[in-house]
């Protein structure tokens, strides 16, 4: 295959969407992988309790496990928490263990509690030099809370995963607002840069208007690249692995490599417009 372009500066992307079990965890996971097993040096950032990005990334997360939790609450560089994940040499993992949890409570009276992570994260990447990686997916939890707020401070780029079912773009407002304030008064360099379709059935009326609509409010931001629903992937995190290691040229797997490519194109030509 065509190696994809590699960007010049490393891009932070944080994968939200306030409501659970629309394939955030799973994009990010997919996307990372597909750009890792293209030779791109990438990183994924557990920042959700539940530890789904670290199970599928086959990373170790039982509760002692050095985790994203030490870097926020108690400083731990990031550099002394990261795991490879075993299925590709480029690709590293930020695990989160079940303490984070507490972290949105403790975070509170924290100093500079929505910067936590990104202090943290650009200590890492100026010290990695020219090892720095080349993409960072941050898997955020289904909520709007510190840590989402931490994600979208780190990150200059949000992915919003959306599922083609009925109720796709409820909610979607209250989080593009959530974004601007962000933008606002935490971090101007923030903006929504990918909007991928998952879970489609092409079978359903339903997926097809969905993907219609949600193409016309943001023509920019969706990829062409659309997900379907497909066992493989649902299936690939109960042996710890993304689709990509599981099977590589399954229909989900060639889907997620196809928007990872799209991705770095689009990358690749902002660049080239600047
Ligand atoms: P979130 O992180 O937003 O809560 P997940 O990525 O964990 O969502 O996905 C929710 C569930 O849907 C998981 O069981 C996942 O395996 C499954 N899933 C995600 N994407 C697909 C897909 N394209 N086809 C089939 N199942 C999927
Ligand atoms: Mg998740």
């Amino acid at each position: 295959a065509e190696p994809f372009p590699v960007p010049p500066r490393t891009r932070v992307f944080t994968v939200a969407n306030q409501k659970g079990g629309v394939g955030k965890t799973t994009t990010a996971v997919n996307l990372a992988a597909a750009l890792a097993q293209a030779g791109a040096r990438v990183l994924v950032i557990d920042l959700d309790p539940q530890g789904n990005a670290s199970t599928a990334l086959g990373v170790e997360h039982r509760s002692e496990t050095p985790s994203v939790y030490d870097v926020i609450i108690n400083d731990v560089p990031m550099a002394e928490v990261v795991q490879a994940s075993p299925d590709f040499e480029t690709l590293d993992c930020i695990p989160a263990t079940i303490h984070l949890a507490g972290a949105e409570i403790e975070l509170v009276s924290m100093v500079a509690r929505e910067q936590r992570l990104r202090s943290a994260l650009e200590a890492y990447i100026e010290q990695a030099g020219e090892r720095a990686p080349h993409y960072v997916f941050i898997d955020c939890p289904p909520s709007l809370g510190l840590l989402t707020i931490n994600a979208f401070v780190a990150a200059r780029e949000v992915l919003i995963p959306i599922q083609c079912e009925y109720y796709a773009l409820e909610g979607l407002s209250q989080l593009l607002n959530n974004i601007k304030l962000i933008e606002r008064h935490l971090n101007p360099e923030l903006a929504v840069s990918t909007i991928l379709l998952t879970m489609y059935d092409s079978r359903t009326n339903l997926a097809h208007q969905v993907v219609h609509e949600v193409r016309e409010h943001f023509p920019d931001e969706v990829l062409d690249t659309v997900i379907p629903r497909s066992v493989r992937i649902s299936e690939a995190p109960s042996y710890g692995q993304s689709v990509i290691s599981y099977d590589l040229n399954s229909p989900g797997s060639l889907s997620y490599r196809e928007a990872a490519a799209e991705i770095a194109r689009r990358g690749a030509r902002k660049q080239e417009d600047n």
